[in-house]
């Protein structure tokens, strides 16, 4: 370590976050909007909900101060006392007033006989882009003259058959796209100012490739999710999203990848959010709506009904994360369930399951992938397999109709 780089720890990178006040192309919180959350939590059950779900790392201590009567926030570094935000608490929980919501809980649905998803609204997300935009979105890979993998093409055909299954339950559904490509008007071009002003905060030099690549990641990366995100909050408002996305090993040169014999599974679910995510005031405000949602439980208890359905279905193995400032477990009854802080989880105000299933790379899936999408089973390897696809869909409407089934048992019981 020189002095060089002592310096730009000591004294660049404090200057850096100070002025890194938003992530790339965030509105600008406005932080009176959470006074509708005024009095539908206690003190306690919002400490808790910091400490073990959304900030584990307790730097929620920086600026918010909990007494028994209400949360003061700080919306930014060292604001003046009149700028923070007072927000009541309710003393008891019998006290707390209804959280404003527009889904619905499971025990609000009216679900009917041999239709367990009747009047329930579920958009479905397929990840990515994929088609002629998955090379640009590096969700693309292909060995010599075979069928190339691309995520975003695949989530889509999964959606689609996901669609058909959970409308047979009962289910409205709607998808965040209905072709291949991107849903947002926004073009890579178009995000130049904010390219520059990201090398910027990167400190690197910015060069044409690198300006390219970062219009790049902006587009696909940022300006799809806060599209399809605020197409969800404002207009479809469902009781449930899914977002499907499938799991890949690091494969390098996409034209001459890497392939493995992995196989995984997981479900993440906003939360962990590390000290450095939240020097970003957006995050830190999306954070807290997201908290005072209340979504948590309930995706804790979808997200399990569903890992428990694909194990059953696949067999699949948890992933495992090592790194506690990257992602904790979010349940001690079920390894396949992480809290996690993502773009598209916490911007979606509606109850999330997000799903990273399989490894693009594994030798099977490729084989699987080469198949396409096929009616009945297939021999791959030694086994006889339905196609990927299918067996993704039906896994996913499976653990959704034993969650939402399970109420009308208990519902219906005199
Ligand atoms: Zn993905």
């Amino acid at each position: 370590m020189n002095f060089f780089f002592l310096f730009l720890i000591g004294v660049v990178l404090p200057l850096a976050a100070s002025a890194q006040q938003l992530t790339p192309l965030a509105r600008q919180p406005h932080w009176a909007s959470l006074q509708r959350y005024a009095n539908t939590i206690t003190a306690s059950k919002l400490e808790q909900d910091l400490q073990e779900v959304y900030v584990p790392d307790g730097s929620w201590k920086n600026w918010i101060t909990i007494t028994p009567e209400e949360a003061v926030i700080e919306p930014y570094p060292d604001a003046p006392a009149e700028q923070a935000l007072h927000l009541p608490l309710a003393s008891s929980e019998a006290d707390c007033k209804t959280v404003p919501r527009y889904w619905k809980r499971k025990s609000e649905c009216d679900s009917l006989p041999g239709k367990p998803l009747a009047g329930i609204k579920i958009v479905l997300d397929p990840g990515h882009l994929g088609g002629e935009w998955a090379k640009m979105e590096e969700r693309w890979f292909r060995i010599g003259k075979s069928k190339s993998v691309e995520e975003g093409t695949m989530t889509f055909i999964t959606a689609r058959h996901l669609a058909k299954r959970l409308r047979a339950l009962g289910a409205e559904v709607d998808m965040t796209k209905h072709e291949l490509g991107p849903t947002t008007p926004l073009r890579a071009a178009q995000l130049r100012t904010a390219a520059i002003q990201e090398l910027k905060k990167e400190k690197v030099v910015c060069t044409p490739h690198r300006l390219k690549k970062m219009e790049e990641a902006l587009f696909y990366r940022v300006a799809e999710i806060h599209h399809r995100a605020n197409w969800i909050n404002e207009v479809a408002k469902p009781d449930l999203v899914i977002c499907m996305h499938y799991d890949a090993e690091e494969w390098g040169n996409p034209k001459h990848p890497k392939l493995f014999h992995e196989e995984r599974l997981h479900f993440l679910i906003s939360g962990d959010f590390s000290e450095g995510e939240l020097v970003n005031e957006d995050v830190r405000y999306t954070m807290l709506m997201k908290l005072l949602g209340r979504t948590h439980h309930e995706v804790v208890e979808v997200s399990d009904d569903v890992a428990k359905a694909f194990v059953a279905a696949t067999g699949l193995p948890p992933f495992t994360y090592h790194n506690p400032a990257k992602a904790r477990p979010a349940s001690p009854n079920n390894p396949y369930l992480w809290n996690r802080n993502l773009l598209a989880t916490r911007l979606i105000k509606a109850p999330v399951v997000y799903c990273e299933a399989y490894v693009m790379n594994d030798r099977e899936v490729f084989e699987r992938v080469q198949l396409g999408d096929y009616k009945g089973r297939r021999q791959v390897g030694s086994k006889c397999l339905p196609s990927l696809y299918r067996e993704y869909a039906d896994a996913v409407a499976k653990g959704i109709a034993d969650y939402f089934g399970k109420q009308i048992i208990i519902c219906k019981k005199p």
